[in-house]
C-alpha cells in the first residue's frame, strides 16, 4: 500500500484526454492506496462548487464520482487548494469524500514528519503575485466574487488567467521559483526535514543541509502531457 501525491493537473473541459488520464490513474491506484493527497491546481480554474451544475462542466462529474468511489473503497482523500482552485468548498468535499486541508499541513508519512503545501506561498520573489494572492484569499473578495453570477465569475477567472499568462512570460525564471530562504524558514518553523509541494511544475527532489541535517524538498510534476506523481511506501519514494 502506498500514499500518493499529485498536483497541477489543471483539469480543463477543453482537454478531455487529461481528464481521462486522471480517471485511469485513480482506477489504477485504487487497490494500492492508503491515501491520496491532491496538492492544489487539480482544476484549471474553479469559480465555486455550483459550477458543477452547469451542463458544460459535466465531464467534471466523472472526476467527482471517481474520487468518491476511491473514498468509498477506503482510500483517504486530502486536498490543499492551489492558486487556481482555492474556491473549492464544502460541497466539493462532501461529494468527493475529500478532506480539505489548510495551506500548510504537517503529516506523518510512514513515520517521517513531512510538510505539504501547494507551493505558491514559497514563491515570494514574485511580489506582484503575492499581492494578488492576498486579495484573492481574503474573505471580503471571495464573498463579493461568489455573489456574482456564474457567467460573470467564469469571465473574471478567464481574465485573471490570461493576465497571469501574459505576466509570467515577462518574469525571469528565478522569480517564478521558490525562495530558498523562505523554504528553510518554513521548514524550521514546522521542525521538519522534508517538504512536498507542487505549483512550479519543476519536478525534482532537492537535497540540502538544514541545521546540519540533510533536508529534502520534493517538487511534484504537472500533468501537461502525462501523469506525474509521488508514490511513497514504508521503504521507498517514487517520483515520476
Ligand atoms: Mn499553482
Amino acid at each position: 500500500m502506498k500514499t500518493w501525491f499529485i498536483s497541477d493537473l489543471h483539469l480543463d473541459i477543453h482537454r478531455p484526454e487529461i481528464i481521462q488520464l486522471f480517471l485511469e490513474f485513480l482506477e489504477q491506484i485504487k487497490p494500492q492506496a492508503d491515501a491520496l493527497y491532491i496538492l492544489g491546481d487539480l482544476f484549471e480554474y474553479w469559480v465555486g462548487d455550483d459550477m458543477l451544475e452547469l451542463p458544460k462542466f459535466k465531464s467534471f462529474s466523472a472526476v467527482i464520482s471517481k474520487l468518491n468511489e476511491l473514498n468509498q473503497a477506503g482510500v483517504d482523500l486530502y486536498f490543499i487548494a492551489g492558486n487556481r482552485d482555492f474556491l473549492i468548498g464544502d460541497d466539493f468535499a462532501k461529494k468527493t469524500g475529500c478532506q480539505l486541508l489548510p495551506d500548510h499541513y504537517l503529516i506523518q508519512l510512514y513515520g517521517k514528519a513531512t510538510l505539504i503545501m501547494h507551493g505558491d506561498t514559497l514563491c515570494t520573489d514574485d511580489i506582484e503575485y503575492q499581492k494578488l494572492r492576498t486579495i484573492l484569499r481574503s474573505e471580503n473578495w471571495q464573498k463579493t466574487f461568489l455573489n456574482l453570477s456564474i457567467e460573470e465569475r467564469i469571465q473574471q477567472a478567464q481574465e485573471l488567467r490570461d493576465t497571469s499568462k501574459r505576466k509570467t512570460i515577462t518574469k525571469q525564471a528565478y522569480i517564478l521559483d521558490v525562495n530558498q530562504t523562505v523554504v528553510e524558514n518554513i521548514m524550521q518553523e514546522h521542525h521538519v526535514t522534508q517538504l512536498i509541494h507542487g505549483h512550479t511544475h519543476r519536478m525534482a527532489s532537492h537535497s540540502f543541509s538544514l541545521n546540519k541535517q540533510t533536508a529534502k524538498r520534493i517538487v511534484l510534476g504537472d500533468w501537461h502531457d502525462a501523469a506525474h506523481f509521488l508514490a511513497v511506501d514504508s521503504d521507498r519514494y517514487i517520483l515520476q
